[in-house]
């Protein structure tokens, strides 16, 4: 078999060695099935089991109670931005949108034309290099929820801890950093999550949603955009994406054997650490995009160099030596070093010895 690279994409990304290998065996015939995953129905015992394990499973990570449905849902995090405010922005049709990034200007897009968006704090006049601060967010206390975007995956920043909102429900786009540490889930109304960045492959959205707020939704809403079709068919209105939620089952069984979500917390900081170390450490040849460094993403680790020509030698070089997909978001430009859950420290350590090299070569 060809030999793999370090995978850097901000996604789809890097997925467990050990996933894609339990995979690989089992993908011509599934054990005791006697067919692939992919040419199960939906309907059978056998995939009964890995659909319930893999939300039994993704509830005990999370420590997710009863009043609260896990729905695996397709349209991936994008479908959210629409789907969110029809069915929770009412009765009165007003909410309040922190906007950290492109993600949550995309948000607030689709918002405005369900109701009234109240941007209750922007960073977008700094090009997204902080967050909003807690003292600068403008809430209504009316809104029927608050949105925002713990990690915002171009710009790398990242919420430490949520923005407190009082009374009102707080709503998270967690695409790219779910999962990535032990949150306090009753702290939410909704969490919503694309599986292609911390999660498994492409095709489905995790959506946690309070139980209460599924009273919201207005009944001429259309069949498949009402959280309450799903949620009353456990996710089987229609074919979910049945082999995407098979690999994520196997993710968070492999997050369960790594020592659940606290091990793997530690293992975040400790890589970036490394990695922001370096950059602060390079004599400003490296240099973070983040201009506050409590902002900084554990996920998404942006930075510059000195001119755009070596950052082009940087990413043609670091190709060449087997790590992939450095460079920075297009609207962005610079690098950015993709390490969500399954990327292996090493691969880390590496990376930081190839910059120590090309700066004292370049
Ligand atoms: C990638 C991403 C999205 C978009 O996800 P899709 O699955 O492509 O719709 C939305 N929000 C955040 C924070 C993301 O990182």
């Amino acid at each position: 078999m060809e030999k793999r690279v370090y995978n850097f994409s901000a996604g789809p990304a890097v997925l467990p060695e050990e996933v894609l290998k339990e995979a690989q065996e089992n993908f011509y015939s599934y054990p005791g099935v006697g067919i692939s995953v992919m040419e199960m129905s939906h309907r059978s015992k056998a995939y009964d089991n890995i659909i319930t394990a893999a939300e039994n499973d993704f509830r005990q990570l999370l420590d997710i109670g009863d009043d609260y449905h896990v729905l695996f849902l397709q349209g991936g995090a994008t479908l959210q931005f629409s789907m969110v405010p029809l069915n929770i922005m009412g009765p009165n049709y007003k909410a309040d949108y922190i906007v950290s990034g492109s993600w949550a200007k995309k948000a607030v897009k689709e918002a405005k034309r369900v109701g009234q968006v109240n941007i209750a704090a922007t960073t977008e006049s700094d090009n997204f290099t902080h967050l909003p601060k807690q003292e600068d967010l403008k809430l209504d206390p009316q809104a029927s929820y608050v949105h925002y975007t713990s990690n915002n995956t171009i710009f790398g920043t990242q919420y430490i801890t949520e923005p407190e909102v009082g009374e009102v429900p707080l709503v998270c786009d967690a695409s790219s950093d779910i999962l990535h540490k032990k949150i306090d889930v009753k702290k939410y109304g909704l969490i919503y999550a694309g599986a292609q960045k911390n999660m498994g492959p492409a095709g489905c959205t995790i959506v946690i949603v309070r139980k209460d707020l599924l009273e919201r939704a207005p009944d001429d809403l259309h069949t498949y955009m009402n959280f309450n079709t799903h949620a009353g068919k456990a996710s089987m209105y229609n074919t979910p994406p049945t082999f995407t939620i098979y690999i994520m089952g196997l993710v968070f069984k492999w997050l369960k054997n790594m020592g659940g979500l606290d091990a793997m917390y530690k293992l975040n900081k400790e890589k970036a650490g490394l990695l922001y170390d370096y950059i602060d450490n390079s004599g400003g040849y490296y240099k973070g995009t983040v201009t506050e460094k409590s902002d900084r993403s554990l996920m998404n680790v942006t930075f510059r160099m000195p001119t755009e020509e070596l950052e082009k030698k940087f990413i043609a070089e670091s190709t060449e030596k087997g790590f992939s997909g450095l460079k920075g978001h297009r609207s962005v430009g610079g690098l950015r070093a993709s390490i969500y859950n399954a990327f292996p420290k090493k691969g880390v350590e590496d990376l930081v010895e190839f910059m120590k090299e090309f700066k004292n070569n370049n």
